[in-house]
């Protein structure tokens, strides 16, 4: 049954404006409509024709899904799905659904919730935990979710090996009726099929006619190196099975990266807090600190190392999500002050004050030079 395209049915141009749309429609309407036509079979089924056209075209969404897809764009389930014909939807990798998500949003019945008329599966959420060094070099997850699969029995159709689902006598598989009130259409959905436009006359038996099963599946996950804490990661039809043969839904992978002990992560860089003895960041040396790739780095730190110097070791960093590249890393120096001396230390240790000269301790000299100051003006 071939149907006429909707922009000649309206005797409008391909390009045609909103507004051009709307007058060509309601000039039409005017002269099909039913209560002006009472009995007329042709003019009822033109008026249905029309209408049906408008609905579509006074969307932008559906008018360009349209104009992409033609009509197999509103068809549902799995001949919906014929009607993308020519359209690779690759590896599972997001082709269909993310399609489907941005041409038809709610029209099909809504992301959310797959909605009643398509049948449409519903979206999962997984939240996921992994590690730091895990966000670093990437890593394959198992998720088991508990789901809902297309029936093996009846390859998800919901009807008895060997039968079909036959087109809803009710609708005549548009999966909604119109009923006329006064000068108003109100449309619904079909109280026969519930908007599939498909009613099942022998249904399996294994899946009692829902076309789908309880079922926990495994799934692997690919986390690709430098993911960030707070993802989405969507798996197009991973989610719920459609009822008999709709599209199913998405499954979204909430990420989280747990804290690490001992690297704080601020986007591709890595911070790092890292003691050091007092007498190393007065003489001098260096120190070794462990990298987020599992090795370690010296860090060279200069005589008079203050707390909370900064050294920058380029190219230490996190991984860049689809990218060989790497952020640096940070390590902030905490000075340590030794605790617990022996008599021996604190023995050379009062040596080395009295043993000192002015100019070593510029900050504790500038600062209470300036408290002097403060002293001075006070007197006043
Ligand atoms: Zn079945
Ligand atoms: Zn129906």
């Amino acid at each position: 049954m071939a149907k006429q395209d909707y922009y000649e049915l309206l005797g409008v141009a391909k390009g045609a404006s909103a507004d051009e749309i709307k007058k060509a429609y309601r000039k039409m309407a005017m002269q099909y409509h039913p209560d002006r036509n009472q009995g007329d079979k042709d003019a009822e089924h033109k008026f249905k024709e029309i209408s049906e056209a408008y609905d579509v075209l006074k969307d932008e969404q559906k008018r360009a899904a349209y104009d992409r897809f033609g009509h197999g764009a509103f068809e549902n389930g799995r001949g919906g799905a014929g009607g993308f014909g020519g359209f690779d939807f690759g590896g599972g990798g997001g082709g269909f659904a993310d399609i489907f998500d941005e041409m038809f949003g709610e029209f099909m019945g809504g992301r959310r919730g797959g909605g009643a008329a398509s049948g449409r599966g519903q979206d999962l959420r997984y939240n996921l935990e992994i590690g730091l060094e895990e966000a670093f070099k990437g890593t394959t997850a198992n998720v088991r979710v508990p789901s809902t699969v297309a029936c093996d029995s009846c390859s998800g159709s919901g009807a008895a090996a060997g039968t079909q689902p036959v087109t809803c006598p009710t609708c005549q598989g548009h999966g909604k009726v119109r009923a006329q009130q006064g000068f108003f259409t109100i449309e619904r959905t079909c109280p026969a099929c519930h908007g599939q436009g498909r009613v099942i006359k022998d249904p399996c038996k294994s899946c009692g006619g829902a076309g789908r099963l309880r079922k926990e599946k495994t799934l692997q996950v690919n986390i690709p190196a430098g993911v960030e804490d707070g993802t989405r990661i969507r798996l197009a039809g991973e989610g719920e099975a459609g009822l008999r043969g709709a599209p199913p839904g998405d499954l979204y992978i909430f990420l989280a990266i747990a804290p690490h002990p001992i690297f704080q992560r601020d986007g591709a860089n890595i911070h790092c807090r890292v003691p050091i003895p007092m007498t190393t960041a007065a003489l001098g040396g260096t120190v070794e600190v462990p990298t987020i790739e599992g090795s370690r780095t010296k860090v060279t730190v200069p005589p008079g190392t203050q707390s909370g110097h900064q050294f920058r070791i380029k190219g230490k960093g996190m991984s860049v999500l689809r990218s060989q590249q790497r952020g640096d890393m940070y390590i902030q120096a905490v000075v340590e002050t030794p605790v617990n001396l022996t008599k021996k230390q604190q023995e050379l240790l009062r040596e080395f004050d009295t043993a000192g000269k002015e100019g070593s301790h510029p900050q504790s000299e500038g600062f209470f030079a300036k408290v002097k100051e403060l002293w001075e003006d006070l007197k006043d």
